[in-house]
């Protein structure tokens, strides 16, 4: 398992990739508190992956983390998790241009 830490937005994030629950559970990438996990190796991630998690966790910088899981909760009920609006929102930013410091995150945790 390929692990980093880097520090974007002034905030500590931890990545891991080749997490087996998640690809026993068919998920790609999830963010969870201030842990960004993949499923797949560090090199495969795409970059639209990386950034549409990395979004969820400026999400959670923006809304408090607690207060962003229970609005994710209640929205994907509310609405299901394609029209969920935080997955609305990181899905359009998903294609953004990485910054510095996110492509310098990318590149430290794919040549770990
Ligand atoms: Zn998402």
């Amino acid at each position: 398992m390929r692990a980093g830490i880097c520090t974007l937005k002034c905030k500590v994030v931890h990545i891991r990739c080749e997490v087996a629950w998640l690809s026993k559970a068919g998920v790609r990438g999830i963010c969870l508190g201030p842990f960004i996990l993949f499923s797949m190796p560090a090199e495969e991630v795409p970059q639209y992956l990386f950034r549409h998690e990395l979004e969820h966790h400026y999400q959670q910088l923006r809304d408090g983390r607690v207060w962003f899981h229970l609005k994710y909760i209640y929205w994907s009920l509310r609405h299901g998790y394609t029209n969920n609006p935080y997955e609305v929102e990181a899905r359009a930013k998903a294609n953004n241009p990485l910054t510095t410091s996110e492509e310098q995150a990318l590149w430290k945790l794919r040549e770990n």
